[in-house]
């Protein structure tokens, strides 16, 4: 993949006596997203990021953006740009011990295929071209501004400024700033973790066989292995292990992360390919939920739930959330109504939208085997149609949970179930 050069944005400083209606700690997915539909509601927006590059982007991620996403993606004007950049438009479908392949319908939505390199710095320069939204790059939050016990903005400093800070005063503060949210930490918002029982190894292929504008997705019990088409021909080749095999990569870290791969039913075909980019690895990612607001300060993205990415849900969670928090809280910011209220509405709404699929990913992110329900559930998927229409509804987070227990497609999974023998 080549070396980019680093493009250093100016500085912008505060105009001191002119409050910001919002100051957004971080400028990733969630923080771009959020600067840019406040702006875009009339809001006057602070958007700090401690990187001062604009074309930096997170290393770290496997990018499968769900087709949850969408909406928010086509709300900020984002489908344009990602056509441009050649973002494949993606379905999913998923290998399981239990009955092989289910295929994602031919008319399901589509999600997309896209490096965190080329999605990054496409998003950020969205957002800093929108009227209304001004970046302070290079700039870390190291503190919060209260006034009178609420929350009033955001003490930064730069990286050359020697210990000075500056405040940037606004009526809402956002932590948008990640998983190991500083934001949180400052407000003391603790999170609830749950233990995680993976760790991840990935790399970036060119002529990668079968081509396929699929994610395809081997569910192992208990480890996964993911092929994810991306922009320009590449192809994201990732395992996901549990811990107990962490000797296993130490000591042959090549060859353990090849064999996985090949191992898998209907492998992707490396013969003709070249990998074009180190091995990336995650070792340590504890799932992390907090209040999405609290105290007045409201969190987006990982700063609110970094969830397992096994199925690949953050990116597209940090997209949603933004513009949920958009939507409740814009008109009570700007119109001068009741943002305690509104802030509320927002954490239970974020609850109500991904709480069930956090605790189930969670759960199944210990690396236990597959359940009997889970494994009857894979089985009818694989031969039954609308089971695996209700299934891609699920795993692409745009239905809740709940819709497996729909009564009509209980007769396919107890039969399935029969069949096998369990
Ligand atoms: C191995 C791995 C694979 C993944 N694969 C997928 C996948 O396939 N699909 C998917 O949807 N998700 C995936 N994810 C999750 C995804 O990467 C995150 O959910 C997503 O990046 C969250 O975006 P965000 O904007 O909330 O936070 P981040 O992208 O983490 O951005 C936080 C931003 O805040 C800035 N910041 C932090 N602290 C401060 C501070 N004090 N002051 C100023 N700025 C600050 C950071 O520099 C950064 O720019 C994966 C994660 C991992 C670890």
């Amino acid at each position: 993949m080549g070396s980019q050069a680093v493009v250093r944005l100016p500085v912008t400083r505060a105009k001191p006596g002119r409050p910001f209606d919002v100051a957004i700690v971080g400028a990733s997915i969630a923080g771009c997203s959020a600067a840019r539909l406040f702006a875009q509601a009339g809001a006057r927006v602070a958007l700090i990021e401690r990187r001062p590059d604009i074309a930096a982007y997170k290393v770290a991620c496997t990018h499968a953006i769900l087709s949850s996403a969408t909406p928010t993606i086509a709300a900020l004007g984002l489908e344009r740009p990602l056509e441009d950049v050649g973002a494949v438009r993606t379905h999913a479908d998923f290998w399981t011990p239990c009955g092989g392949w289910i295929r994602a319908p031919a008319d399901a939505p589509r999600g997309y295929g896209v490096t965190r390199r080329a999605l990054d710095p496409i998003l950020r320069q969205l957002s800093v071209d929108t009227p209304g939204v001004e970046l302070f790059a290079g700039q870390t939050a190291v503190g919060l501004l209260s006034d009178d016990g609420r929350p009033a903005g955001v003490e930064v400093a730069g990286a050359h400024t020697n210990g000075r800070t500056h405040s940037i005063r606004a009526r809402l503060v956002v932590g948008a700033d990640g998983r190991e949210s500083t934001t949180a930490r400052l407000a003391r918002v603790p999170g609830r973790v749950r233990p995680h029982g993976r760790f991840f190894y990935f790399a970036y292929w060119r002529g990668v066989q079968p081509r396929t504008n699929r994610i395809r997705a081997w569910l192992l019990d208990p480890d996964g292995v993911s092929q994810f088409p991306s922009e320009d021909g590449l192809t994201l080749l990732a395992v996901a292990v549990h811990h107990p095999r962490l000797p296993e990569f130490r000591s042959d870290l090549e060859g353990a992360y090849a064999r996985r791969i090949s191992s898998v039913p209907d492998a992707p075909d490396l013969s003709e390919a070249q990998r074009v980019s180190k091995l990336i690895g995650k070792l340590a990612m504890p799932n992390v939920m907090r209040p999405a607001a609290a105290g007045g300060i409201a969190f987006v993205g990982d700063a609110a739930l970094a969830t397992d990415p096994l199925f690949g849900s953050g990116c597209s969670w940090a997209f949603q959330s933004a513009e949920w928090l958009v939507d409740e809280t814009a008109p009570a910011l700007l119109g001068g109504g009741n943002l305690t209220a509104a802030l509320g509405r927002y954490r239970r709404l974020f609850r109500r939208r991904l709480a069930l699929h956090h605790f189930l990913i969670a759960e199944f992110s210990s690396g236990r085997r597959l359940l009997p329900a889970e494994r009857a559930l894979f089985r009818a998927a694989s031969v039954d149609a609308s089971v695996a229409a209700a299934l891609e509804q699920v795993v692409s987070r745009r239905r809740s949970p709940l819709r497996l227990l729909d009564p009509r497609l209980a007769p396919s999974v107890v039969l399935a179930a029969a069949r096998s023998g369990r």
